[in-house]
């Protein structure tokens, strides 16, 4: 069973990287440059009930200089997944879905979004995939 998780993944994901960059300009003494946004894209029924959830994670950062000079540091994001599986005692309870490259946060937002899709189509395949195989049952601790 599969949720569609509203709105539009690549919509929130441009919104994020506009957000973030309003944080950095903002011109606040307390900035965080490094900080990762997780965003729920996907929530799937183990054949046993459990949640399997697909998370987002965009991840602001900033890129360095390969002397290590500390000048001339843009600002960066990139884009991991990470699934859970919320099923007692299951064998794989979480699988990572390797970060993209680094992109330039002042680029077009809406041209960077979708370098979020392959990484959200990956996890939302391996979450799917898990979710008909696993007979975990859910978790009902508290
Ligand atoms: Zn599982």
């Amino acid at each position: 069973m599969y949720a569609q998780t509203a709105p539009d993944p690549i919509y929130t994901v441009a919104e994020e990287i506009r957000s973030h960059r309003r944080h950095l300009t903002s011109g606040r003494k307390l900035i965080d440059k490094r900080r990762t946004e997780d965003q729920i894209i996907g929530k799937f029924q183990g054949v046993a009930s459990a949640t399997v959830q697909a998370d987002l994670q965009i991840v602001f950062s900033e890129s360095r200089k390969k002397d290590g000079s500390p000048f001339d540091q843009n600002p960066v994001v990139k884009f991991a997944a990470l699934v859970r599986c919320f099923g007692h005692g299951c064998p794989t309870p979480e699988h990572k879905v390797p970060a993209t490259t680094e992109l330039l946060l002042d680029a077009d937002a809406d041209e960077t979004a979708p370098a979020a899709l392959p990484v959200i189509a990956a996890a939302r395949k391996w979450a799917q995939q898990h979710a008909e195989t696993c007979r975990a049952l859910p978790y009902t601790g508290r």
